[in-house]
């Protein structure tokens, strides 16, 4: 499996390209600003095709470029509860930046708790952890042992639940109920900063420890 990251505009969000070299097909997981030509730049050069974008929750910088994707034909994934922020992403604005130009996308396929997923050959496993957004989602790779976990955890920190929709309990609940439930060994690869672990956080997270 090929992974790689790219810390992208216009406020650091990251964006993740997974490649399986042998099948020729890759997937990203999320879409700031970028985001596309990125992509599209990595699986030309693997000579690969992009079968799907997968949407780690709604908010604006996670879906700036997403529609790129779907106008190509890449299948985009996301979680019901943050349809809204999907097709209309300018009720976000004034959470955002001056300057930034909002693009609403349809969403091919929603996704949901327990789902099992198999793209670019890929198995993953798909869990809700609301409290960040009302439709955030992680990725579970068990096989690979890493984790997408959008806004939910960073390396030493935890998505604000100040947004609309957000609350601290219910994040709290999914950081302790889904994320540090999975293997201790388990990479996190979150939607802003360093990658950090599942034992790591249980051990030194600020705000939510076992
Ligand atoms: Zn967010
Ligand atoms: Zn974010």
């Amino acid at each position: 499996m090929f992974l790689e990251c790219a810390e992208l505009q216009p406020i650091g969000t990251n964006a993740y390209f997974v490649a399986n070299e042998d099948l020729k097909q890759a997937f990203v997981v999320d879409a700031p600003l970028g985001a596309f030509a990125w992509a599209k730049s990595l699986s030309d050069s693997l000579g690969c095709n992009l079968n799907a974008l997968l949407l780690t929750h709604g908010h604006w910088d996670h879906i700036l470029d997403a529609h790129h994707f779907a106008e190509a034909g890449v299948k985009v994934m996301g979680h019901e509860a943050d349809k809204l922020l999907f097709e209309n992403p300018e009720v976000m604005a004034s959470f955002s930046i001056p300057g930034i130009e909002f693009k609403g996308f349809v969403i091919d396929q929603w996704l949901e708790e327990n789902q099992h997923l198999d793209i670019a050959g890929i198995e993953m496993k798909v869990l809700e952890v609301p409290g960040h957004c009302p439709g955030s989602l992680l990725f579970y790779l068990k096989k690979e042992s890493l984790a997408f976990v959008g806004d939910a955890i960073f390396n030493r920190g935890i998505g604000r639940c100040d947004l609309p929709g957000g609350n601290f309990e219910i994040l709290k609940n999914s950081i302790l109920k889904k994320i540090y439930s999975l293997p201790n060994s388990t990479t996190l690869y979150s939607g802003h900063g360093p990658k950090t672990s599942v034992l790591a956080e249980k051990q030194e997270n600020p705000f939510v420890r076992l």
